[in-house]
């Protein structure tokens, strides 16, 4: 410890290098050997951590033991190549490192002003992912829209319906409050983020339509169309429309293209959720998901999910980058400069909810720099693959079933023996700690998730899972077999 307190140079550069060392040696080895999911108790970490707060400082030493002894135990490891709960949240090496050098740099980038190469990065690197993924041109920031990162696709559904709703009623709601009847539109299927959205922005959850959806578990364009028509019929006023691409519960995709046509012809703002699906449109092959996505105003999908890059990053575009930024925009005098008056450059302040932000671009930047477009399709196909080689034994065993499509690396599938089995299975699978998997309700029935997309998941971790599943069935039914 020197003596104003900090920590030296060369204590830095050892304990950098001792965590180095020790990330590596959780990914590469110990990670294998820990239980999946956390096998505490609520409380359990807590109790281990002492009352007081040090009033001298500890060296670091102790607070590395502290994170093996107390925290380890308590960590559910969502970078084991055994997780397929959820979806996932992968991370890679050049991640870590562009989110290292992001906290070396300790850049507040909410104006071009407060670091110029940070909002320049992002919105180059935004343009990048449009060409990955053949995103539509429209969402490009060289013609009238662009992209920014968000921390999650929860805040890309809240802006792209803060911006509809000021589109929507002429800019008045963010200076007198919402005026009028507006009404939102989303599948039964989407994901809970909508709802939340449409509480925070004044919208009310009762004035969100959850839309039915058809056997696939996506939305039905011809539903959406009768609500619409009986909303207005009731003198309400529909603004909005989120589809998803890649539901939570299921993947399943929705009818972006007839949606779409809908919500032109009703002058509906149309929003696309692809929170982890769309990193498949790396791969011509699954650029079927996007289908239609010309016709939508915003679009969002997780490079934190599926992309290799660590949480937290969502990528968010709109294709008018105006009406997103007259909604969110506010200049206050202290942060006036000549740049922002200029008009030449971007202020991502304006194209989010907080005013600071992180320079999230680096890490993704570096993961696709690292990886370049091949080595991310060869992840993603090799995801695909494993999953739908999982779907392939499911439906070759008599004792379970699919409970919905799998069009991409999730598979949904039940135990026909009814839904407490399901539930004991999970729960026996998850307690073992040789794998992670997590469920939902499909049609009414209790069903298991498998996600394939842990960036070190190779098919002896997927073979172990199945073995695993069938064996842990037997023990449950011996009868079934
Ligand atoms: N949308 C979909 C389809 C999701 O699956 C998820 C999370 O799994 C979200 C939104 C929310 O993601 P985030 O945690 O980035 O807000």
């Amino acid at each position: 410890m020197s003596e104003d307190y900090h920590m030296d140079p060369e204590a830095f550069r050892r304990h950098a290098h001792e965590l180095i060392d020790w990330i590596i040696d959780y990914l590469e080895r110990r990670v294998d050997d820990l239980p999946v999911r956390s096998q505490v108790e609520p409380g359990e970490i807590r109790s281990r951590l002492p009352e007081d707060p040090p009033s001298k400082g500890d060296p670091f030493e102790a607070i590395l033991r502290d994170v093996d002894d107390i925290l380890l135990p308590g960590i559910t490891h969502w970078q084991s190549p055994d997780f397929f709960a959820y979806f996932p949240a992968n991370a890679s090496y050049p991640a870590i490192l562009g989110e290292m050098l992001s906290a070396g740099l300790g850049v507040q980038g909410m104006l071009w002003a407060t670091s110029p190469a940070c909002t320049e990065l992002e919105t180059h690197v935004l343009d990048w992912l449009v060409r990955i993924l053949d995103l539509p041109g429209r969402f490009l920031s060289t013609g009238t829209g662009g992209g920014v990162i968000q921390d999650s696709a929860s805040s890309a559904t809240l802006c792209a319906l803060l911006a509809a709703r000021e589109r929507a009623t002429d800019l008045e709601s963010n200076r007198r409050g919402v005026d009028r009847p507006l009404v939102a539109y989303a599948s039964s299927q989407a994901h809970s983020s909508v709802e939340k959205a449409a509480g925070i922005a004044g919208i009310g959850k009762e004035n969100l339509r959850l839309v039915d959806v058809d056997g696939s578990f996506a939305m039905r364009p011809d539903r959406l169309a009768a609500q619409i028509a009986e909303d207005r019929a009731n003198g309400r006023v529909p603004f909005f429309v989120c589809a998803t691409v890649g539901t939570t519960s299921s993947n399943a995709i929705d009818p972006v293209k007839e949606i779409g046509g809908l919500c032109r012809q009703e002058g509906l703002w149309l929003h696309v959720d692809a929170a982890m699906s769309g990193t498949a449109a790396v791969c011509p092959e699954y650029r079927f998901i996007h289908r239609g996505l010309e016709l939508a105003d915003s679009y969002c999908f997780n490079p934190h999910k599926w992309m290799f890059t660590n949480f937290d990053c969502d990528a968010f575009y709109v294709a008018d980058r105006a009406s997103l930024i007259r909604a969110l925009s506010i200049l206050p005098e202290y942060l006036r400069n000549r740049a922002t008056e200029s008009g030449a450059v971007i202020d991502y302040r304006d194209w989010q909810v907080p005013l600071g932000r992180r320079f999230r671009a680096l890490k993704l930047w570096f993961v696709l720099r690292h990886y370049g477009i091949e080595g991310l399709q060869h992840h993603v196909r090799r995801h695909v693959d494993l999953a739908q080689q999982f779907r392939t034994w499911v439906e070759a065993d008599d004792r379970f079933e699919l409970t919905a499509p799998a069009p991409l690396n999730l598979v949904c599938f039940r135990h026909r023996g009814g839904d407490d089995i399901n539930r004991e299975l999970m729960e026996r699978l998850n307690a073992s700690g040789d794998l992670y998997l997590t469920h939902t309700v499909l049609d009414g029935a209790f069903t298991l998730r498998l996600c394939v997309g842990q960036t070190r998941t190779e098919s002896t971790h997927v073979d172990s899972a199945w073995e695993r599943i069938r064996t842990v069935a037997t023990e449950i039914d011996p009868g079934m077999r």
